[in-house]
C-alpha cells in the first residue's frame, strides 16, 4: 500500500477559496506546474520562498508514493515591462542596456537561477522548458483561438478577446476581478494600443526594427506574449486537465487569469484542479527594493556579504525559517529571525545526530505512532511546515529525555521514530545536515594536519624521497601544501 493512500491530502485551493481533498486527474500519478523565473536579473528572494515551497510540496507528493512530474518553466522571451502588453522586452532591455546578447542575458540568470537553487537544496523539477523552446507550439495555439473566433489581428499583433470570452467563459474566475474593473485597472497608453478593448492581453506582438528577438510567424516578425507560453509549456507537457499549478499571488493576475482563458478555449475544459500561491516576502518588515537598500540576494544570505542581515545563515538555516511559517502568510526576513531560526535548527539537528546512539529498551514512555500521525496530519492539511516543525520539536523533546535517561523506547519504536524523523527533516523539508557536514571537514584537517607532521619528521631525517612523495600524492587529491616561516600550511582546491 502506498503512503498516499492512506493518507488524505487537503490542498487550498485558490480557485474556489477553500481546502479540497486531493483527488489527481489519473490515480497514482500528479502533473504540477509552476511558473518559472523570467531570467532578466539574478535570482529574487522572494521567488525563491515561492520554489521552495513548491519544492517542499514537490517532496512530499514524492514522499507520499505519487510519481510526480513536476514542470517549472522558465521565460526566456515575451515578459514586457508592464502588464498592459506595452514597454520593452524585459530580456531585450537588459541585453541592450549591457551591450550584449539577449542569450547572453538568459545564459548568465539562467546559470545565476540554478546555481541558487542547487545552494538551497532544491530537488530539479522533471522538466524545465523555455519560450523560446516553444515558439511553434505558441503559434499553433495561437492559430487555435483564432479559429474559435476568440482572437483577432491588427497590425501585425494578435489579442485575445476578453469580452467575447466572457459570452460563455468567466474571466476573472480566479482572481475574483470583475471584468469592469480590469478596464479601469488597466492603462491605456495614449491611444497607442491597436487593441479593441483595454482588457484584451497581446498573444503575438509584433516586433519593431530595434527588437532582436524575433520569430516569423504568419502575421508578423514578432514574439509571443508571456501568458501564452504557459498555457502551451502546461499543457503540452501534463495535458489538457492537469493537478496542480503553482506561482507568487502577485500572478494571479493578469497572468494565470490569462491562462486559463486561453487554455480554455482551446481545450474547453478548465485546465487545473488546484490553484496555489504563495504570499509575499518582507525584508525587515518592509517590501524589498533595490533603490532603498532593503535589498538581498539568496547567495549574498550565504556569503554574509551584505549590509541587510548583519552575518551570513546557512541554506539549511534559511529553508528551516522558510518553513516555520505558513506558505499563505507573508514572511518577514530578518537578521533576529532568521538568528531565532538558527538556534533551532542546530537544537534539531544535535537531537537527529543523537538518535543513532539511542539504545533500544523493553518499553516505550511515550506513544511514537501517535506523534508520526500528527506529523502527517501537519502536511496532510495544506502543506501546514510550522505545525510539522512543532511535532518534530515534541521529538526534540523526547530525545534529549532520552540522553537523560527520562524516557525510552522499544526497537520497532525507535525504528520507526528515527525513520519518520530523517524523512520528515531531510527527504520532506529539504534540510541538510551541516553538523556531520562539518565533522567531516573537521576530520579532513586533523589527516592532513598528521600528513604534514610526518613529512616534517621525515625532512628531519633528511628522507626527501618520503617528504616529496607526501606532498606529490596530496596535491594529486588537490591538496596542496605551502611552506612558509611559520611552518606548513595547506589549502583544498
Ligand atoms: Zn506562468
Amino acid at each position: 500500500m502506498k503512503l498516499y493512500e492512506e493518507n488524505q491530502l487537503k490542498v487550498y485551493n485558490s480557485l474556489s477559496k477553500s481546502k479540497e481533498l486531493f483527488k489527481p486527474v489519473n490515480d497514482g500519478y500528479v502533473g504540477m506546474y509552476v511558473c518559472g523565473p523570467t531570467v532578466y536579473s539574478n535570482a529574487h528572494l522572494g521567488n525563491v520562498r515561492t520554489f521552495m515551497f513548491f519544492d517542499v510540496v514537490y517532496r512530499y507528493l514524492l514522499h507520499l508514493g505519487y510519481k510526480v512530474r513536476y514542470v517549472r518553466n522558465i521565460t526566456d522571451a515575451g515578459h514586457l515591462e508592464n502588464d498592459a502588453d506595452e514597454g520593452e522586452d524585459r530580456i531585450a532591455k537588459k541585453a541592450r542596456l549591457e551591450k550584449i546578447e539577449p542569450m547572453e542575458v538568459v545564459q548568465r540568470y539562467t546559470v545565476d537561477f540554478h546555481d541558487v537553487l542547487k545552494n538551497y537544496n532544491f530537488l530539479p523539477p522533471s522538466i524545465e522548458p523555455t519560450a523560446t523552446g516553444h515558439i511553434v507550439e505558441q503559434i499553433e495555439m495561437i492559430k487555435e483561438i483564432m479559429e474559435k473566433g476568440l482572437a483577432y489581428e491588427v497590425n501585425g499583433s494578435v489579442y485575445f478577446d476578453v469580452l467575447k470570452y466572457n459570452e460563455t467563459g468567466n474571466y476573472g474566475i480566479l482572481s475574483g476581478r470583475k471584468i469592469e474593473d480590469a478596464i479601469h485597472n488597466t492603462r491605456t497608453l495614449d491611444g497607442q494600443s491597436d487593441k479593441k478593448n483595454p482588457q484584451d492581453f497581446a498573444l503575438w506582438k509584433k516586433a519593431d526594427e530595434r527588437h532582436i528577438m524575433r520569430w516569423p510567424s504568419p502575421w508578423s516578425d514578432g514574439f509571443p506574449g508571456w501568458h501564452l507560453e504557459c498555457s502551451v509549456m502546461s499543457t503540452k507537457y501534463l495535458g489538457e486537465k492537469f493537478d496542480i499549478h503553482g506561482g507568487g499571488m502577485d500572478l494571479k493576475f493578469p497572468h494565470h487569469e490569462c491562462e486559463i482563458a486561453q487554455s480554455q478555449t482551446c481545450s474547453g475544459v478548465t485546465p487545473v484542479n488546484y490553484w496555489m500561491h504563495t504570499n509575499m516576502l518582507l525584508l525587515n518588515s518592509q517590501k524589498m527594493a533595490k533603490s532603498t537598500g532593503n535589498f538581498i540576494l539568496p547567495n549574498e544570505i550565504l556569503s554574509g556579504e551584505n549590509n541587510v542581515l548583519g552575518k551570513a545563515f546557512s541554506a539549511s538555516v534559511v529553508r528551516f525559517f522558510n518553513m516555520q511559517a505558513n506558505y499563505r502568510s507573508i514572511l518577514d526576513f530578518s537578521g533576529d529571525a532568521l538568528e531565532a531560526s538558527e538556534k533551532g535548527h542546530s537544537k534539531l539537528m544535535d537531537a537527529v545526530n543523537y538518535l543513532d546512539k539511542i539504545e533500544a529498551n523493553k518499553t516505550s514512555t511515550f506513544d511514537v505512532n501517535s506523534w508520526k500521525d500528527d506529523c502527517y496530519a501537519a502536511m496532510n492539511y495544506d502543506f501546514n511546515t510550522p505545525v510539522l516543525i512543532s511535532h518534530l520539536f515534541e521529538a526534540v523533546k523526547n530525545i534529549n529525555q532520552i540522553k537523560e535517561g527520562k524516557a525510552s523506547l522499544t526497537a520497532d519504536d525507535l525504528n520507526v521514530f528515527s525513520k519518520s524523523i530523517n524523512a520528515f527533516v531531510f527527504d520532506v523539508l529539504g534540510l541538510m545536515n551541516e553538523k556531520t557536514e562539518g565533522n567531516n571537514s573537521d576530520k579532513l584537517s586533523g589527516v592532513v594536519d598528521m600528513l604534514i607532521q610526518m613529512r616534517k619528521e621525515a625532512r628531519e631525517n633528511k628522507d626527501w624521497a618520503l617528504s616529496d612523495e607526501i606532498r606529490d600524492k596530496l596535491l594529486a587529491l588537490d591538496i596542496q601544501l605551502k611552506d612558509g616561516k611559520d611552518g606548513t600550511s595547506f589549502s583544498i582546491n
